[in-house]
């Protein structure tokens, strides 16, 4: 009861439960969604709002539970802007339904409540190997492990996650929530072999003779591109997936805060104006940097990242510039500053002109947010696996997500390259019953005395 009162009031940014209730009443229902068209994983929206409109929490789960495994974290992270939200019917007259709200507070009164206890199916002869613990290898883990499979993920971090734990930051993702979500899984009976590297010491093979079945690789882009520029080598320069890692990493009192590589009183300068710089930019505010500033060779009306979040980071004082192309980070011993060329602009329809005129932006800490792509560590210590020219998993369409290797499967990011969560999550939810099919054909072959060949 203590539980439920909170909620009542529930956290300013979230909705409390007398709001949610109000704005559920207000969604149509439409007979034709136009807010499930907009969700890559066509959640149930209507459904569940209607549900969430009679107060009826533990449908409302129910309902969400059946097509994502991390509500709570969709409720927060996703794009609802171009997504659902988008799509609303209602925003024809500006008053669009709040779906990523409604959602939130389900998913996290459910998650404090357990409204929905986890039913763990009867089993089903077949294990599986999931490595890596991001939104793609925990959908997964949770699909295969509702159907009634033995799954077991491996990831080399302390946590799981993914980048939902170690990218992106606390202020916009508590790490609590991410917790409760992974727990929920494993209620589903999934194992977790945390601080686990696959490849080179412990391979897919060895995974196959220890007798799964079948492997998923779900490793994301776990190395950060490197700027090829003058300077990159110089102290004070780092990457911004490192960064938002050791901020966790301190968080949770597994390094000393000292060694985060942005302190108080820092002149920050950004390279990159996606999603990752925001977040590195918004958490380098909140570490007192004296100046946050993101420069961008394009037009300021074509910055990557999401609008709302660029207005976010624009209220809290990071500058933005636009037009400027990086040619040189400047130091002796330490980085100094930002070398730029100035890009003239002559018109929306026109090309961008580069000019001869250059720029120092003064900075004693730059940080690279030029994206992200796969390592090869698993690739390189098994035979089989096709990758394409930039690293990225070549898979087949049936059994959907299988690699050219037979029972090893991929998805998320290292197959599609950097997206967003739901969309690693709507990968990962075909590649589950590509796993499913796949394993249940080669037990029956089993049972016949047959083997699986490629
Ligand atoms: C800073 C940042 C902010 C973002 N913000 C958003 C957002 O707000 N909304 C949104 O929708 N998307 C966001 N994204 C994108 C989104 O997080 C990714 O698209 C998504 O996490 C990809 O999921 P994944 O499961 O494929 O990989 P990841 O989440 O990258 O997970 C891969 C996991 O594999 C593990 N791993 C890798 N190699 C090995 C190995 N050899 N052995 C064992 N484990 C291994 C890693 O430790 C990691 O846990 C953001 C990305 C970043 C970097
Ligand atoms: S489009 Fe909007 S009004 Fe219609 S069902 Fe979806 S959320 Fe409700």
């Amino acid at each position: 009861m203590e539980n439920l009162e909170r909620f009542i009031e529930y956290d300013p940014a979230g909705f409390t439960l007398r709001e949610a209730i109000i704005e559920a009443k207000r969604c149509l229902h439409c007979a034709k969604p136009h807010c499930r068209m907009g969700c890559p994983i066509e959640n149930e929206i209507p459904d569940f709002i209607e549900a969430m409109a009679h107060g009826n929490l533990g449908t409302a789960s129910t309902i969400i539970a059946k097509r994502s495994n991390l509500p709570a974290v969709c409720g927060r992270v996703c794009p609802h802007e171009k997504q659902c939200e988008g799509s609303c019917i209602l925003n024809k007259q500006n008053k669009g339904i709040k779906v990523g709200k409604i959602e939130r507070f389900i998913a996290d009164m459910d998650g404090e409540l357990v409204l929905t206890p986890a039913v763990i199916k009867e089993k089903k002869s077949g294990q599986i190997a999931v490595i890596g613990s991001g939104p793609a290898g925990l959908t997964v883990a949770g699909d295969l492990a509702k159907m009634g499979f033995s799954v077991t993920v491996f990831d080399a971090q302390q946590e799981a996650g993914g980048v939902l734990m170690y990218g992106i930051p606390e202020f916009r993702l508590p790490k609590q929530v991410v917790r409760r979500e992974v727990k929920k899984i494993e209620n589903l009976g999934v194992k977790f072999r945390l601080n686990t590297m696959i490849g080179p010491n412990l391979t897919l093979d060895n995974l196959f003779e220890q007798g799964f079945d079948a492997i998923f690789i779900g490793t994301g882009n776990a190395l950060a591109k490197s700027l090829p520029l003058p300077g990159t080598k110089l102290p004070g320069v780092v990457q911004a997936t490192y960064f938002l890692q050791m901020v966790e990493l301190a968080n949770q009192g597994s390094i000393d805060p000292i060694e985060v590589p942005i302190h108080n009183g820092d002149n920050v300068v950004i390279i990159g104006a996606g999603n990752t710089a925001i977040d590195a930019a918004r958490t380098a505010v909140r570490r007192e940097a004296a100046s946050v500033t993101i420069i961008n060779r394009d037009r300021e009306s074509h910055i990557a990242a999401l609008a709302s979040e660029v207005a976010m980071a624009r209220e809290e004082g990071v500058k933005f510039i636009s037009l400027r192309s990086p040619v040189e980070l400047i130091g002796e011993y330490f980085v100094t500053g930002v070398l730029c060329r100035v890009i003239d602009d002559p018109g929306e329809t026109k090309e961008l002109m580069p000019t001869d005129k250059t720029t120092i932006l003064p900075a004693n800490k730059v940080i690279i947010a030029i994206g992200q792509r796969p390592a090869s560590r698993i690739i390189g210590s098994t035979k089989g696996i096709e990758v394409d020219k930039a690293g990225y998993v070549k898979t087949r369409d049936i059994p959907y997500g299988m690699s050219m290797r037979s029972g090893v499967f991929s998805g998320g990011d290292v197959v599609n390259g950097p997206a967003t969560v739901v969309k690693a999550m709507k990968d990962a939810k075909l590649v589950a019953k590509g796993i499913a099919q796949y394993v249940e054909a080669k037990k029956l072959m089993e049972k016949c005395g047959l083997k699986m060949t490629d």
